[in-house]
């Protein structure tokens, strides 16, 4: 299979596979749509390790992560869940959104970030200790918007950290490109209108223009579908529903491409 595409913005391959030698788990923070979930992809398959992502939500519980007992006719028989297989097996486990989960998910990977390495599945009594190919990677959306949740310093300590943001617009433009085959220029003018967009925090986004918003407008743009329309629908349409922003944003990217 081949790599999947990921353009680095700083120095995160050499930070992340440091980490993954040392037995040290790293935690993915910035905004949605910045490239977090590719660039675990891109490490995983560089690493040749097995990737296991679990998204979590608000119902996500460490039951889900670690196993549960199920019925098989009369009997009742243990099942991994994808964190167990993960710690058994060797793989990378992507946490991703991890602050959404329930609580006991934060206690349940605590022994698993610090020397211990361990998993304890107490529905078994039993301890599970990670094969050395084991690496957790957690992703956390910081938040600087009202309507997200926090993760406690007594967890985020536990992590390396990589801030992910909007890469420069050279490097923007050309991620547009090598990802949809869209041309140079329109690339340029979506990643303009994007930095146009993220400066006007008067509009009062929860969240503003992510790089995946740009790449769904550069693809529908490079299948055909008019330039302004694919802006509206990809970029202005996601980010409110409030109608007097949402014609202030169309009026300045009508104006910009
Ligand atoms: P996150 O996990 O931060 O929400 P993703 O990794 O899903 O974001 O990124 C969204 C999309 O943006 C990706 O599918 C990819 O098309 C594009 N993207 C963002 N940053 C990069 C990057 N540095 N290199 C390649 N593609 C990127």
């Amino acid at each position: 299979m081949s790599a999947p595409y990921y353009h680095a913005t700083g120095k995160e391959e050499d930070v992340f596979e440091h980490a993954c030698k040392n037995n040290l788990p790293v935690l993915l923070k910035g905004p949605t749509g910045t490239g977090k979930s590719r660039f675990v992809e891109y490490m995983a398959h560089r690493l040749g390790r097995q990737l296991i992502t679990i998204s979590c939500h608000e119902e996500t519980s460490s039951t889900d992560l670690v196993g549960r007992f199920l019925l098989k006719g009369a009997e009742t028989v243990w099942q991994d869940g994808p964190l167990t297989a993960g710690v058994r097996t060797g793989a990378i486990v992507y946490l991703d959104e991890i602050a959404e989960a329930r609580p006991d998910v934060i206690v349940a990977i605590h022994p698993l970030t610090d020397h211990r390495r361990e998993l304890f599945i107490d529905k078994l009594g039993e301890s599970v200790k990670a094969h050395p190919n084991f690496m957790l990677v957690a992703s956390f959306n910081p938040g600087y918007q009202k309507g997200f949740k926090e993760l406690k310093p007594s967890t985020r300590q536990r992590f390396v950290a990589l801030a992910f943001t909007y890469p420069a617009p050279d490097i923007e433009a050309n991620i547009l490109v090598q990802e949809t085959g869209v041309d140079a220029t329109d690339a340029q003018k979506l990643v303009r209108i994007a930095g146009k967009v993220r400066t006007l925090t008067e509009l009062g986004l929860t969240e503003t223009v992510s790089t995946r918003l740009l790449v769904d407008a550069a693809r529908l743009i490079a299948g055909g579908l008019p330039k302004r329309l694919a802006v509206k629908v990809a970029v202005v349409e996601p980010l409110t529903d409030d109608l007097e922003p949402v014609a202030a944003l169309t009026d300045l990217c009508n104006l910009m491409i």
